[in-house]
């Protein structure tokens, strides 16, 4: 005689053990990779009035450590969304976000804070300077904040690196937007982060200005070999970096390399 109940519960923990096996083998994949973020089924829904807004949709990629990627998509796509959830500094509906080999849903706010002081650099479209502090005491602030020695050389080297020697006691308001995005680029590096996300990093910029920022940025990433997720309006921008992940209403709808875009 056999028992049914016990026959399914077998059959059952096959299943479970298949899918444990399974998950298994494509971590390690992952690993072989050298996956430095690995992002799995993200969605995020605000609640607007009385009804739920979901404004990234099931996203799912991973990016291997040393690639530079850019991110397109008409505005309202998503875009800032998914980098602010893909760098910690927000918390997705459902899904998870794996950087440098830590869930972020298994961290604390302070936790994630630490996680991202060490690993993370961020170049933002409206530059995001502290205004009572010079140049060289904003690009030190990372550094500073881990209770590091010798931050404000290493921040006025970097400004040296950013062509900007001669502006190192000047105060944002006294800098030109590109002057001023160049001082964001030094702070994103100095704590020579695993990964670099820029949200529009030329945004704001004249097209000539844009073009020195953008160049200057690939120069950087290209010596500290840092891995580059870059979002864009800027197609020729994009054709720049190895991956282009193409956004529409918070879903990928394409995903690929040396994609041509027309
Ligand atoms: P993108 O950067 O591609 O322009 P965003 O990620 O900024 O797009 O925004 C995606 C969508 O999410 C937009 O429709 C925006 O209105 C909405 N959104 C962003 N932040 C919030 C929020 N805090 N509450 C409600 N809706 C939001
Ligand atoms: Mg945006």
């Amino acid at each position: 005689m056999t028992d049914p109940d016990a026959d399914r519960k077998v059959a059952d923990r096959k299943v479970a053990d298949r899918k444990v096996a399974d998950r298994k083998v494509a971590d390690r994949k992952v690993a072989d990779r050298k996956i430095v973020l690995d992002v799995r089924n993200l969605t995020k829904t605000y609640i607007s009035g009385d009804r739920p807004l979901t404004v990234l949709d099931d996203v799912s990629f991973a990016i291997e450590a040393g690639s530079a990627n850019a991110i397109v998509g008409p505005s309202g796509s998503g875009k800032t969304t998914l980098l602010g959830l893909c760098a910690g500094l927000d918390q997705a509906s459902k899904g998870k976000v794996v950087l440098a080999g830590t869930p972020l849903d298994e961290l604390d706010e302070d936790a994630r804070a630490r996680l991202r002081n060490e690993h993370v650099g961020f170049v933002f479209q409206t530059f995001q300077l502290v205004p009572t502090l010079s140049a060289v005491e904003n690009v030190a602030v990372p550094l500073e904040l881990r209770g590091e020695r010798g931050a404000m050389r290493r921040a006025a080297e970097l400004l040296e690196r950013v062509g900007l020697s001669d502006r190192l006691h000047h105060y944002p308001t006294q800098l030109s937007g590109g002057e001023q995005q160049r001082v964001g680029i030094a702070r994103a590096f100095i704590n020579r982060p695993k990964i670099l996300f820029a949200d529009e990093p030329t945004g704001s910029l004249d097209g000539q200005t844009g073009g020195a920022i953008e160049d200057l940025l690939f120069e950087i990433n290209a010596e500290a070999g840092t891995t580059l997720i870059v979002v864009t309006h800027d197609l020729e921008l994009a054709t720049r970096t190895g991956r282009v992940i193409r956004l529409r209403d918070g879903r990928i709808v394409d995903d690929g390399s040396n994609v041509k875009i027309t």
